[in-house]
């Protein structure tokens, strides 16, 4: 059990580096409550975190945490949490005693400090440790927010929350998507030349669905393709121009026989329609690729 539960947590934490950019040490605030369990439970605050996480961590506490601990020194138990919380790092979260006379609940203030800007995200990639289950809840509303709590003297990492884990899936796709792009554009490149600037309004329009449409299948593609067949003869006139002195690669004998050829020819190439070759294959690729993804 423990051993399954310790890859769990490695591996959960490689996902937040991979889609959130935590590194090691991780910073790990915590609160007062969180300090005071520990003790309890005999454990030490900083190793136990660090098997938790597997990696280095740097705990914090914020100022108004540790004054909370201050105001109940005298109660049993608490002089020890005191000296383990001054073993963490002060992170100054603001909330000044001249200005706040009573320190900010757990809630406000960590809100405060994970999410100064109230942009729903985890801006300076805490991991937190709290042991009140409200705040953990808050959190969780976050992007990006390891939880860690303390139960029956063990220390938990709680899975991703939904909101963490669609954004890292959103990531996912768009960063596979962006892939499929990239390679559909250096084929492209590959195989036209110039082209994509010479007939920008029509040629690129079939290569660009081929590229956009990473997930959502190839039956609109085909209507798509339909419509434009085969290059804008105007545009592609110009692009020839271009080419024409420099007889180029044979990779594209199509292309150069099209581009040297007089208005009449053209008229016979155009039912080959070179650039509908090329997006065919596009097509296929990607469809491939999407396969293969699947696969995986
Ligand atoms: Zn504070």
């Amino acid at each position: 059990m423990r051993g399954k539960r310790s890859k769990q947590y490695r591996k959960l934490m490689e996902q937040f580096s991979m889609s959130f950019g935590f590194r090691e040490p991780y910073q790990v605030l915590v609160d007062a409550e969180m300090v005071q369990d520990s003790c309890r439970f005999k454990m030490e605050l900083e190793p136990a975190l660090q098997r938790t996480v597997h990696g280095k961590v740097k705990p914090m506490i914020t100022q108004c945490e540790i004054r909370k601990l201050y105001a109940r020194k005298d109660e049993l138990g608490v002089g020890e949490a005191i000296e383990a919380a001054k073993l963490c790092e002060r992170r100054r979260c603001g909330h000044h005693p001249d200005e706040y006379p009573e320190p900010l609940s757990t809630l406000e203030c960590m809100r405060s400090v994970v999410d100064p800007k109230d942009q729903g995200e985890n801006k300076h990639r805490y991991v937190v440790a709290s042991q009140n289950q409200e705040v953990r809840r808050m959190l969780r509303a976050f992007r990006g927010v390891p939880l860690i709590y303390i139960k029956r003297s063990v220390m938990v990492l709680e899975p991703m929350s939904d909101e963490s884990a669609q954004t890292r899936a959103r990531e996912e796709r768009s960063k596979f998507r962006a892939e499929i792009k990239k390679a559909l554009g250096k084929r492209k490149r590959d195989g036209k030349a110039e082209d994509s600037d010479g007939d920008g309004e029509d040629g690129t329009r079939p290569s660009r669905a081929g590229g956009d449409d990473a997930e959502s299948a190839a039956k609109p593609k085909k209507p798509k393709r339909r419509g434009p067949k085969g290059p804008n003869p105007l545009s592609v006139k110009k692009a020839r121009k271009a080419q024409g002195d420099a007889p180029s690669k044979g990779a594209q004998p199509t292309e150069e026989a099209t581009a040297d050829a007089p208005a009449k020819r053209k008229r016979r190439r155009k039912n080959k329609s070179s650039s509908g070759g090329v997006t065919g294959d596009g097509a296929g690729d990607s469809a491939a690729a999407v396969a293969k993804a699947d696969e995986d």
